[in-house]
């Protein structure tokens, strides 16, 4: 904890700090201060241009001010004399409403007024390709089945141990990392915590996955599905609620161990998945992990549907384990902050309304998926995903109008600039009609 930052460079020495906010597209900005500065930003905020980056602002709107949070303070491994900072946004004396850390920060606010504290890890796949990122960056790693490929893993053993060896120190209890589904593609895995900290350390691990993938001449890649024919980048959520050490989805007499408060929870994800799919899958290219035909590993290991299951690893969301679920829709572009704030305003819409998830599903969606009688469909695309998150009263309640008018209109406009974009499929299946 470093609540005064200027003693705080004195005692670690570090002698700039990056103060960063994440905008509602998940790119992080930030500014560089240096130590003898940094007391003056804490009080006040570093300033941006809000319009220059994604939020929903205009070039004539006031000042925003970044006012960095001291409890996210990480020296950064590979520069440790630099001290990052996660910050919260402000304009004209207020909180920016539909800034993503400022947002999450509200949702645990509600959950907290009744006692629930939401915990969460994130599986954050990531693929390490040439620098140009248009190949995947080892080309010895060829296998059809490369999953847990202990050759190819530890040709990037220097890649890998360099970020686990940053997770060990700073206590994050890393505990392991391996070679995925898809060529070039790996998963890295830390403890679980408060939603708040994970959203911040997964905000974190893709600025220091990219840094130090760079800094060995490769790219690192979060992005949904950069290979057509490769398995995709998940962001696999696992969620559990506690009350001061009590942890509520537990419950020996429940269905899988889960409790009926859990149940409610899931019933809220099932209910609200078309809606929030737009922030858990925010991008154009995320629509081509999600409903994806077979890969040439033999499967997608994404969701195409929205079901629940067991330990079972075809479903949208999967309980492995009493106390738990794993929410695996979500996917590598999703911002750190809005998957928190989505699968919180889910939850907590399905307790509140005690949402019933139906009866779980014990088969394999991927080759019986077509039996299931009106089984509800995942958007096909960001476009329908808009659609159907613009249309949810349950998000304009429990995340407000300010933020839901705000990412619908700047995805809007995205979606817009991706529909006139004229493609090569479009030529080569149109020229001759
Ligand atoms: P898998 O690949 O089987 O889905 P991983 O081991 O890769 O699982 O990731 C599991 C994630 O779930 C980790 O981040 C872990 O810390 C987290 N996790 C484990 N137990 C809980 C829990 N009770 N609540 C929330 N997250 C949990
Ligand atoms: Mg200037
Ligand atoms: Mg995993
Ligand atoms: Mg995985
Ligand atoms: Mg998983």
């Amino acid at each position: 904890m470093a609540s005064d930052l200027a003693k705080a460079a004195k005692d670690r020495g570090i002698k700039y700090f990056l103060i960063s906010y994440t905008d509602l597209f998940g790119s992080q900005r930030a500014k560089l201060v240096p130590a003898a500065a940094i007391a003056g930003m804490q009080r006040s905020g570093a300033g941006f241009a809000g319009f220059a980056t994604w939020l929903d602002m205009s070039p004539s709107d006031s000042d925003l001010f970044a006012k960095p949070d001291p409890e996210s303070l990480i020296q950064l491994p590979w520069k440790p004399e630099v001290g990052w900072l996660a910050a919260d946004l402000w304009m004209d004396g207020k909180e920016v409403d539909h800034a993503p850390r400022n947002l999450l920060k509200r949702l645990i606010g509600k959950a907290g007024d009744r006692g629930w504290e939401m915990k969460s890890g994130v599986e954050c796949e990531f693929f390490l390709t040439t620098a140009d990122g248009q190949a995947i960056s080892d080309a010895s790693d060829t296998q059809e089945k490369p999953c847990y490929d202990q050759q190819a893993l530890m040709r990037r053993y220097d890649v890998i141990t360099e970020i686990c060896d940053a997770m060990l120190a700073l206590g994050w209890g890393p505990y392991q990392n391996d070679h995925e589904d898809a060529n070039g593609q790996f998963e890295m895995n830390w403890n679980f915590g408060p939603a708040l900290r994970t959203a911040d350390q997964h905000t974190f691990f893709k600025f220091m996955t990219k840094s130090i993938a760079e800094k060995h001449g490769l790219r690192a890649t979060f992005m949904p599905k950069p290979f057509m024919n490769l398995t995709g980048s998940g962001c696999h959520a696992h969620v559990s609620l506690w009350k001061d050490d009590k942890a509520l989805f537990e419950d020996d007499g429940g269905e899988l161990g889960v409790s009926a408060l859990g149940y409610s929870f899931i019933g809220g994800l099932i209910h609200n998945a078309d809606a929030i799919c737009a922030m858990t899958n925010p991008t154009v290219n995320s629509y081509k992990r999600i409903n994806a035909p077979r890969t040439t590993s033999g499967a997608t290991w994404a969701p195409n549907s929205v079901t629940y299951t067991g330990n079972n690893r075809t479903h949208m969301i999967r309980i492995p384990d009493p106390g738990r679920f794993e929410f695996r829709l979500p996917d590598g572009a999703a911002n750190p902050y809005l998957l928190q704030a989505a699968l919180l305003a889910a939850g907590l819409d399905g307790i509140d309304n005690k949402r019933d998830p139906g009866e779980r599903l014990d088969i394999n969606m991927y080759v019986d998926g077509h039996t299931v009688k009106d089984c509800k469909k995942l958007p096909l695309n960001l476009f329908d995903a808009l659609k159907a998150f613009e249309a949810s009263t349950v998000l304009k309640e429990q995340l407000g109008e300010e933020f839901v008018t705000a990412f619908s209109k700047l995805k809007t406009v995205e979606w817009n600039a991706y529909a006139r974009h004229l493609t090569q499929w479009e030529r080569d299946n149109t020229l001759d009609c």
